[in-house]
């Protein structure tokens, strides 16, 4: 497999112990810092018990049991409190492999999914990513797992309320690596370009090409994106698949993998 580039190598994943959870790993870097806060004992007592590791010990398990096996992205779902970017109501679904609405009609993905394609843009990468592009912040949880795979984080969201909600969600975590930006992410964001990987939380019809003219040479893009033929779909559901965009020097190859079902890819802003 060929190595992608890390933009410069920081090895802080390289060599990721067997079992990195359960003692609380805690890689170095602006994870340290989700890592001090979420261990903080001045944060108040959320009395639900949700706060425990072994809470998203037990989701890693059953990620593990799925097939992920990418330990830098297990790392990271020990890591992050997923029950923090859910409303309230929710919270007690936040650690089930469901995907969640998170207002203005988006959903949070299922962890299953989201570390499917995390480990999908981690292949054949060193120790951490670059920089990475994720389009669609939503409620800033997958922007919160990237902090820690990634040298640096440009998160695009085209909804202002979620845009505003990201940027609370992550306040206490203080990712001094995480970018949140609110605009049309179908334009990329030429300003942190070129990415080492580009990750879409929301399914187009294609890839739009701001995203291939902005990822680097030896870069990935894994994307949701509508399949050409959906005859034997549900009426009004869109059929999608995950695709993955890997470029050379001598171009773009693309495969199409398994069937998923993600928001829809928007233009503008609102
Ligand atoms: N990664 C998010 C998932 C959010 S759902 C999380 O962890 O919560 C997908 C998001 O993509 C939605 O918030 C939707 O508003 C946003 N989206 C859709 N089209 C977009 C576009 N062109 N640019 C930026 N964000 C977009």
């Amino acid at each position: 497999m060929k190595t992608r580039p890390s933009f410069p190598a920081q090895l802080d994943f390289a060599n990721p112990p067997k079992r990195v959870f359960g003692a609380v790993a805690t890689p170095p870097g602006a994870h340290q810092a989700a890592s001090a806060s979420a261990q903080s004992p001045s944060r108040p007592a959320a009395g639900h018990g949700l706060d425990s590791q072994a809470v998203r010990q037990n989701m890693v398990n059953k990620l593990e049991a799925q097939g992920i096996s990418d330990r830098r992205v297990l790392a990271a779902f020990a890591q992050v409190e997923r029950h923090r970017f859910v409303d309230s109501a929710l919270v007690n679904q936040a650690y089930e492999d469901t995907s969640l609405p998170i207002g203005l009609g988006q959903t949070i993905s299922k962890p299953g999914v989201v570390s499917r394609m995390l480990e999908l843009l981690l292949q054949g990468a060193q120790a951490r990513l670059g920089r990475v592009l994720e389009i669609g912040t939503g409620c800033g949880y997958q922007a919160a797992l990237l902090s820690g795979l990634a040298q640096e984080v440009y998160s695009i969201e085209r909804l202002r309320g979620l845009h505003d909600k990201a940027r609370a969600n992550l306040r206490d975590l203080r990712l001094a690596n995480v970018h949140l930006l609110f605009g049309d992410g179908m334009l990329g964001y030429a300003r942190g370009a070129p990415y080492s990987a580009i990750i879409a939380a929301a399914g187009g019809e294609a890839v739009p090409q701001a995203w291939l003219d902005q990822l680097a040479v030896g870069g990935r893009i894994v994307a949701p994106v509508a399949l050409p033929t959906s005859g034997s779909g549900k009426t009004g559901a869109v059929a999608q698949a995950l695709m993955v965009i890997d470029k050379t020097a001598g171009g773009c190859s693309q495969m199409i993998l398994e069937a998923v079902h993600f928001v829809p890819l928007k233009s503008g802003i609102a």
